[in-house]
């Protein structure tokens, strides 16, 4: 019997990680088509690659914390990179009580710290002032730190052909056929045909676009978001933890001997496009947080690069992935928001079951389904 055919529409982490899993299984002929030469063109190579399972929702949060072991052991889902994450641990400034915190320290992967704490893992860094003490709103969470993406993308792009997937690269703008209430391929560059029985759209800010050409909406908002690296200060590359104000919406985590810092503004895309403009506003607001965040150098550090990049946020947080009930063979795997490198091997394997008919439980729980409206 021949074998069912998958195609996955988009190669960044999200497609690349489910074309992993499905090839893996052995069980379907995977073929992964990428618009761009790389994986890493949009989001994914633009992400701070921060490992954070400090999450609010909790399908997110297990999504995490399912990714956060494997990256511990990529040898548990056979990946052939052994240093795919650089733990440094996070801390998390937030005065209102998160609702991550009583699961993660029911776990024992989380517990509240001082000024004490921080003045000794990062003395470099020096918190800024808020209403309420630094020990009733700093939170220290071992699982965290340092993605190592280019790597994590090289070890899945291998992975994912040792098993036998095709990955077609420079695929041009892919197009989902559809025939008769059910999808039968893709369209991709020169206008080739390629069938398939199932398409996985992991088009990242792009999805809701893919959905429009066919007709349907996807509850996806897309947003920018900008990022900013210090010159060098000549301090010692051993990285502390990541530090993450949610109160200030600021980040900072050490990127060799640079400091790597966000100013987590949310801006609205009207669409995504090709163009990555570095707003002259937020990189002002970054230079102040600099000035104020790290100790010492006088003149404060200045910042040598910018980039930004798209998020593709879904109305609670949580991936949607899976199957679509309003077009046969149609699964998605998109709205990874914030989290698209923290959740990246959890998706892949969570997108991988439901193609595969066999959807784990955090799989049933990130479909399409719950959207649609309650009947009145
Ligand atoms: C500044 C910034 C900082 C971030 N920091 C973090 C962080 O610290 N931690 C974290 O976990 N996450 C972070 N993220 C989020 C993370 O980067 C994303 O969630 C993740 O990269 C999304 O991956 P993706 O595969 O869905 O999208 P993408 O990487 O954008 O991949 C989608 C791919 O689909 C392709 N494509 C689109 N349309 C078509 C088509 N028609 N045909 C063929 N191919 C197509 C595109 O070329 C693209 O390569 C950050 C994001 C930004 C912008």
């Amino acid at each position: 019997m021949s074998r069912r055919r998958v195609i996955v529409l988009g190669g960044g982490i999200a497609g690349l990680s489910t074309a992993y899993f499905l090839a893996r299984d052995g069980g379907v002929k995977v073929t992964l088509v990428e618009r761009e030469p790389r994986h890493d063109a949009h989001s994914t190579g633009r992400s701070a690659e921060i490992l954070r399972v400090a999450v609010d929702d909790p399908v997110t949060r297990a999504l995490a914390l399912e990714t956060d072991r494997s990256l511990e052991d990529p040898a548990s889902t056979s990946l052939d990179d052994g240093r795919l994450i650089e733990r440094s641990g996070l801390v998390v400034l937030r005065t209102a009580e998160p609702t991550w915190a009583e699961d993660l320290q029911r776990r024992g992967l989380s517990t509240r710290v001082g000024a004490a704490f921080l003045a000794q893992v990062a003395p470099e860094i020096e918190v800024p002032e808020r209403d309420s003490p630094l020990d009733r709103r700093a939170h220290w969470v071992e699982r965290g730190g340092r993605i190592q993406g280019a790597r994590l993308v090289a070890s899945l792009a291998r992975g994912a052909s040792a098993a036998g997937a095709t990955i077609l690269r420079s695929a041009g703008e892919a197009q989902v056929l559809e025939e008769r209430g059910a999808v039968r391929g893709v369209r991709v560059h020169g206008g080739q045909r390629l069938e398939a029985d199932q398409v996985v759209v992991a088009a990242g800010a792009w999805s809701g676009a893919v959905a429009r050409t066919l007709g349907l909406d996807l509850p996806l908002r897309t947003t920018r978001r900008q990022m900013f690296l210090t010159e060098p200060d000549g301090l010692s590359p051993t990285p502390p933890p990541v530090i993450w104000d949610d109160d200030a919406e600021f980040y900072i985590r050490r990127e060799g001997s640079r400091w790597a810092v966000s100013v987590c503004e949310v801006l609205d895309a009207a669409a995504p496009d090709h163009h990555y403009p570095i707003h002259p506003e937020l990189r002002a607001r970054a230079a102040e947080a600099v000035r104020m965040w790290i100790k010492g150098p006088r003149p404060p550090l200045t910042l040598e690069r910018g980039w930004s990049g798209f998020r593709d946020l879904s109305p609670d947080d949580r991936p949607i992935l899976g199957p679509d009930s309003r077009l046969a063979g149609l699964h998605w795997c998109c709205g990874l928001g914030g989290h698209g490198m923290t959740l990246s091997l959890g998706v892949g394997r969570a997108s991988a079951s439901a193609v595969l008919g066999r959807p784990t439980e955090l799989a049933a729980q990130c479909t399409m389904k719950r959207f649609e409206s309650v009947p009145a």
